[in-house]
């Protein structure tokens, strides 16, 4: 072979600790290496322009890079030998940043490391082939998993670029906890005014599906052709038929449902339209509050209905539904607050959630839009805002921030002065987070022009004074001294969560997850709405906290993915496949068990039962290539006869 080696300095990341020049002087004495040389910055053009040109100059074959991690820049490289004429597969990569400059601080040392990283790269680029993709066709469909804002986004970005959509809500109506605000900060604009008119469009679009109170049942195949199986739940009315006219609600004797959509701050019949705006504005019998359904007794929704769509003997359906690539967008949910025991547990009615103050807030809430306290039905005088309930606090599990509580809280603030003149607001925060454009003007005006007055701290106490209202205790640590406020009506900010079923939707999708059950990007910088596996992509808050603005950018963002991906006529696999050898394979099935992916099936060669790879469905993680007992699988570009050379490479130093 004819190999050339190119030490990047990556400025003085590499350069600081290590004698790059050095590096490449040893490498000219490894086999094969017939040219070496330590460019500043291997990635940046003149750096390419320089391996192209070495590759013609000195008739190179194989090349590597040592440089930064392989997950940031081995496309990039791959490209490169690409464009001078060589198999993408006969280009490696060693990381002497991560893997050495940014770690050891010793020149002599990190030299000599780097030297041998150098040499087990060349051990395996000897024994490495070129591969050759296969090209497949492309279901051109995407289907989104969640209708609120983000997902909402996503579905009318791809189905204006022509792409059909499938849009996945698993509740009655798309909108999310968009749908549940009164205003949107910074702009303080009504939040159903600009939702309403995309939650219609969705509705309008004709290239767009809907499936609400519907969740993904089940998925299987590959980027490109995705089968996955939809679970319609009942609504015990036919859709078809159903006007949206809201007889049967107003008829329907079970008038003590949980209302979900007013976050619990209310009650509704058992069947319902969830708001007015509700897209699709279709009504659904909650059959555990349904005395036809429980008790067998009533049934005076479908004697009342005009247009005979109650169907009390509905079941649920599974549909199948055929895509090319997939969108999460499944949001979060509020964490159980009820874990403070210092804020009441939840035992005092008029200790409430943000999202529930946002519900008696709305005119399409329980109190028509005025602020009345839950329990007594008066106006509160006194507003406490509480923020970081269940954020940025390690003793309940979740140290993370939840983003957009502090504008929120600010905006609800405003908000309440807008309501009621003569109230006072006060907000307890650990610190105050307004990056965003006009946040802080927006936070300063709540206090300069509205007069809410912030006390830095954390609560200790929130309790009943005995008339009717509450006192909550606290320290204001920038005076140093304990402060009691009486209060009214107490608001929490309460953190966020991944949504329920998170990470089960997660091992559907096969896709990563964090500690705290939120879809993990491909790269945190470079790859923010890639997933792991081809074809899946994030949007909006399933991913982190994120405000409107910046699910929505998300959302887009997904869509240019799903556009992008569905402009190619056909789409190539990763070559770097499991291969079987058929010869050693006993037929166990273990790999195909173990495959996440589905990508092994049984086959029959001359009467003897097999196994065989579905290469365009096979992701290459190795799992079935660690079970197989016999060692009858190997790994396209990571065989163990490629990593025993760089082992052995290694050992012989
Ligand atoms: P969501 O709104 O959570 O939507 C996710 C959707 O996916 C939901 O409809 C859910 O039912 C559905 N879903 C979940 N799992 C599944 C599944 N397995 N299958 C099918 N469907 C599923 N941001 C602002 O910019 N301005 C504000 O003024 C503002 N005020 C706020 C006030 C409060 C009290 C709170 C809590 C948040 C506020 N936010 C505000 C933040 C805002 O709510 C989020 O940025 C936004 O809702 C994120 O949209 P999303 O689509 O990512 O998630
Ligand atoms: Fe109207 Fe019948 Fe639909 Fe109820 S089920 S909203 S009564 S059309
Ligand atoms: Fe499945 Fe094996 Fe491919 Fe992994 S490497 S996806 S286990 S076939």
């Amino acid at each position: 072979m004819r190999i050339g080696v190119f030490i990047c300095h990556c400025g003085s990341n590499i350069a600081g600790t290590v004698d790059c020049a050095r590096v490449a002087e040893i490498s000219t004495g490894f086999p094969d290496v017939v040219y070496a040389t330590d460019p500043m910055y291997t990635c940046a053009e003149p750096g390419q322009v320089a391996i192209e040109a070495a590759i013609h100059d000195h008739r190179l074959d194989g090349v590597v890079v040592a440089s930064c991690s392989p997950r940031i820049h081995e496309p990039t490289f791959r490209h490169t030998v690409e464009r001078a004429g060589l198999n993408r597969y006969m280009f490696e990569m060693a990381n002497i940043r991560e893997h050495v400059s940014w770690i050891g601080k010793d020149r002599d040392a990190n030299t000599n490391k780097a030297a041998e990283l150098v040499k087990m790269a060349l051990a395996k680029l000897r024994n490495n082939r070129p591969l050759v993709a296969k090209s497949f066709e492309a279901n051109k469909k995407v289907l989104i998993v969640g209708g609120g804002v983000a997902g909402i986004q996503a579905a009318l970005d791809c189905a204006d670029g022509g792409v059909p959509v499938i849009l996945l809500e698993r509740e009655s109506t798309i909108g999310g906890k968009m749908a549940k605000l009164d205003k949107t900060f910074p702009t303080v604009d009504c939040s159903a005014c600009i939702l309403g008119p995309k939650m219609v469009d969705v509705a309008q679009h004709p290239n767009i599906t809907l499936y609400t109170y519907s969740e993904l049942e089940d998925i299987s195949g590959y980027i490109g052709n995705f089968t996955v199986k939809i679970h319609k739940r009942a609504t015990y009315v036919n859709w078809e038929k159903c006007t949206g006219c809201g007889v049967c609600s107003e008829k329907c004797p079970s008038k003590k449902t949980p209302d979900a959509f007013n976050e619990l701050t209310g009650v509704t019949t058992a069947i319902n339209i969830p708001f007015p705006q509700a897209i699709p504005k279709k009504a659904v019998i909650s059959a555990e509050h349904c005395r036809q359904l429980t008790k067998g007794k009533c049934g005076i929704c479908a004697k009342t209905c005009p247009t005979g769509a109650v169907v009390y003997d509905m079941q649920d359906d599974v549909v199948t539904e055929e895509v090319g690539c997939i969108i999460a967008a499944t949001g979060y949910d509020l964490m159980d607050w009820t874990v403070y025991r210092e804020y009441g547990g939840g035992q005092y009615p008029d200790v409430i959630t943000s999202l529930q103050y946002e519900r008696l807030l709305s005119t399409s809430g329980p109190t028509g839009g005025h602020i009345r306290r839950p329990s007594d039905g008066l106006e509160p005088k006194h507003v406490v805002f509480i923020q970081c309930v269940g954020s940025r606090d390690k003793s309940v599990g979740r140290p993370y921030c939840s983003g957009f509580c502090c504008m929120y809280t600010a905006k609800q603030a405003v908000l309440t002065k807008d309501h009621l003149p003569l109230s006072q607001s006060y907000v307890f925060y650990m610190d105050i987070r307004a990056p965003g454009k006009l946040y802080d003007e927006f936070t300063r005006r709540a206090v300069e022009e509205y007069g809410v007055e912030y006390i830095r701290g954390r609560v200790s106490a929130v309790y009943p004074d005995g008339e009717g209202a509450y006192v909550v205790m606290g320290v204001d640590t920038l005076l140093g001294r304990p402060v009691e406020i009486k209060a009214d009506i107490v608001v929490l900010a309460v953190g966020i969560e991944a949504s329920r079923g998170a990470a089960a939707l997660a091992e559907k999708l096969r896709i990563s997850y964090d500690n705290y059950g939120f879809f993990m990007e491909s790269h945190v910088k470079l790859k923010p709405v890639e997933t792991n596996t081809a074809g899946v992509f994030l949007a909006g808050v399933c991913q982190g906290a994120k405000d409107i603005p910046a699910s929505v950018a998300q959302g887009s963002a997904t869509a240019a993915k799903v556009l992008a991906l569905f402009a190619r006529d056909r789409l190539e696999n990763d070559p770097q496949t499991a291969q079987v050898d058929t010869r050693r394979c006993v037929g166990c099935g273990k790999c195909i068990r173990c495959c996440p992916f589905g990508a092994l099936k049984e086959t029959t060669i001359r009467g003897e039962i097999k196994t065989d790879v579905i290469e365009t469905v096979c992701q290459g993680c190795g799992l079935c290539t660690s079970t197989c007992p016999q060692g009858a699988v190997q790994l396209s570009h990571a065989t163990d006869n490629q990593i025993l050379a760089e082992v052995n490479a290694l050992c012989r130093c």
